[in-house]
Order: structure tokens, then C-alpha cells, then sequence
């Protein structure tokens, strides 16, 4: 089946007018570049939204690969599978509704990639389901990781604290975790990228 891609741009100007927060432009480069290299088979998502990152993810895949892709809200589940359908790309992206933390600890697959783009609160817990599913030599990558520059502030309103608190906590525990080579690049709302080498 041909799949149509040119449908991207209209799914990305749908998330933007919406306001649902979809991967910026400059963070879809990055991480396809990465895609580019390496064709992973498998791709995990956390966080599917409308599914527009995990269809552009679909063009990287290698012959016969997938993505699953974890989402918590029905109306998201609803429109991603519509947005994959408008695109064809059925076979290549499979959509598990649900609580991230409920799902994750059922899979027993191994990922090239696992991406985390979700609840900023639960990103410890996400990436610790991440380092048993991805392989060795594969990639995990967390997305929004720097809170829209306040993960680098002094100053934080009470109500990110806590959020902000974790993120801390969760970049240092990615940049000090000795199986992993990891990196913390400044880019769209903030990326870590750990290569899994152990
Ligand atoms: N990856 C998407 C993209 O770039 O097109 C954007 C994902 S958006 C930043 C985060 C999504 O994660 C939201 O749709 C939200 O409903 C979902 N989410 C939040 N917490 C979740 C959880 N615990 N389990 C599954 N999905 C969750």
C-alpha cells in the first residue's frame, strides 16, 4: 500500500492550532537523523498524542519494522488512529490505549529505540521500564527534559517545582547511569539521548 506522507503537514498544522504539544521541528530533525542512521526494526513510544511523531518515525523504520505507541487519553488514541489511517501506515504502527506504567510492564519485546514523550512527573519510572526493553546498542530518547528552560533556572513557581525537582533528578540519574553514553542536548524544549552500551 502507498502510504501517504504529504498528509504530515496537515496533522502537524491540526496539533500546532490545537495546541496539543507535538514534536517541534527542530527536535524531529535531530531524532530523524538518528532514525536515518540506524533504520531501527522496533520503535517504543511513550506518548502518542495525534501520532504525528510516531509517523514521521514511520519513514526510518526498516522493511517489516513497527512502532508501538503508548496513550493514556481516548480522544488521542481516536485521532492518532485516524491520522495513521489517513497515511496508510497501519502495519507499521500499532496504538496501545492505556497508562503508560500499566502497559509497559507487559511488554517483553526488545526496541532499537524507545522514545519518551509524556507525564513530566513519571519520566523516572518510564525510562527504568526503558533500559529492560531497549537493546544493547539501541537508543533511548526523552523528550522536553529541560521544561521549557526551567529545568536550567534558579527561579521556579511553586506550581513546576515539583516537576522541575524530578526532571533534575532524572537527567542526572540518564548522565550518571554507567551503561549508558549519554548526552543532554539543548535543543527544541530540551532532549536526552542515551545510547544503551551495557
Ligand atoms: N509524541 C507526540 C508527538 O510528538 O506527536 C506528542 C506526545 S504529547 C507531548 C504527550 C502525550 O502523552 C499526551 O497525549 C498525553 O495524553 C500522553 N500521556 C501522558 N501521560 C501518559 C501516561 N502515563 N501514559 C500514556 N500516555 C500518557
Amino acid at each position: 500500500m502507498m502510504l501517504n506522507y504529504d498528509c504530515l503537514t496537515e496533522i502537524r498544522a491540526f496539533g500546532r492550532e490545537n495546541k496539543i504539544p507535538i514534536l517541534l521541528d527542530d527536535t524531529l530533525e535531530y531524532i530523524s537523523n538518528i532514525l536515518n542512521d540506524i533504520k531501527p526494526y522496533r520503535i517504543l513510544e511513550v506518548g502518542t498524542a495525534i501520532g504525528y511523531s510516531a509517523l514521521c518515525f514511520s519513514k526510518y523504520l526498516a522493511e517489516g519494522g513497527r512502532i508501538d505507541t503508548i496513550e493514556i487519553e481516548s480522544l488521542r488514541v481516536e485521532q492518532a488512529l485516524e491520522n495513521i489511517e489517513k497515511v496508510g501506515a497501519m502495519d507499521k504502527i500499532r496504538v496501545l490505549e492505556g497508562d503508560a506504567l500499566d502497559i509497559l510492564p507487559y511488554l517483553t519485546e526488545e526496541y532499537d529505540v524507545v522514545f519518551i514523550d509524556a507525564a513530566k512527573g513519571k519520566y523516572l519510572e518510564f525510562f527504568n521500564h526503558a533500559l529492560r526493553l531497549c537493546k544493547k546498542g539501541g537508543y533511548i530518547i526523552a523528550d522536553n527534559v529541560l521544561y521549557k528552560g526551567m529545568v536550567q533556572s534558579d527561579y521556579n513557581k511553586h506550581k513546576q517545582r515539583t516537576a522541575v525537582n524530578k526532571l533534575r533528578a532524572f537527567i542526572d540519574m540518564v548522565l550518571e547511569n554507567k551503561d549508558l553514553q549519554s548526552e543532554l542536548i539543548d535543543i527544541g524544549d530540551g532532549l536526552t539521548v542515551s545510547k544503551k552500551i551495557n
